[in-house]
């Protein structure tokens, strides 16, 4: 199948276990995951109407944005706060904000040029994951984000347990669910390419696929 097909094929599957679950279609954002990707199956995505596209590495975003039709991108990394001004300059959201001396370096960077930063805070909501503030300090921290003026705080991202127990799965996504409710906002980004259904069953209104949408990553 072309990564055109496969996007076509994955928005329906979204959009159908988006309604099964009482959500209109359309809720769930798609965001395709760029990293350890050719840019031209990325390229291939856009045309087909793929308008969100995810990096963790400033140095691929470097590489690949530039060859790019216009799309929101988002940072999904580690942020490094000596990488926040080349973060600021390359990406229109930050997904992955999990501690407050990353997030006054970026609304430092975001201010020198002017701009309002869309970011979501990383809740760590596995023991298999590295990152991401507790759930429990979440709603602290997106508080103290929210003083800075050049910080738009809209909600909560998650990386869904490395496990083949889907009850697991579900019960860390109804975790990272109850801890958006408390920091608020529009957007839950939770699902990945082996967990999505469980992630829109609990909530998402993004998911980030890399391999379901482009094949495996080279
Ligand atoms: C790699 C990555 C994804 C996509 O992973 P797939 O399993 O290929 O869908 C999504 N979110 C983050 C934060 C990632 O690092």
């Amino acid at each position: 199948m072309s990564v055109g097909a496969r996007y076509a094929s994955l928005l329906a599957e979204i959009d159908a276990e988006a309604a099964a679950n009482g959500a209109g279609a359309g809720s769930v954002t798609l965001v395709g995951v760029a990293k350890g990707q050719p840019a031209e199956r990325v390229r291939e995505a856009i045309a087909a109407g793929l308008a969100d596209v995810g990096e963790n590495y400033v140095q691929e975003a470097k590489a690949t944005f530039p060859s790019l039709p216009p799309v929101r991108r988002h940072f999904i990394g580690h942020v490094q706060r000596n990488k926040a001004a080349a973060i600021i300059a390359l990406f229109d959201v930050v997904q992955s904000l999990d501690r407050l001396e990353a997030g006054l370096a970026l609304a430092g960077a975001a201010e020198r040029v002017g701009r309002v930063l869309p970011v979501l805070v990383q809740v760590n909501i596995s023991p298999s994951e590295r990152f991401g503030c507790s759930p429990d300090e979440a709603p602290r921290l997106a508080d103290a984000l929210r003083e800075r003026p050049s910080l738009h705080v809209e909600g909560v991202m998650a990386i869904g347990p490395l496990t083949p127990d889907r009850r697991a799965i579900a019960g860390a996504f109804s975790l990272a669910a109850k801890t958006f409710a408390r920091v608020g906002g529009s957007t839950l980004s939770i699902g990945m390419s082996g967990d999505w259904r469980e992630a829109v069953r609990a909530g998402s209104t993004m998911v980030r696929l890399g391999t379901a949408l482009f094949g495996e990553r080279g």
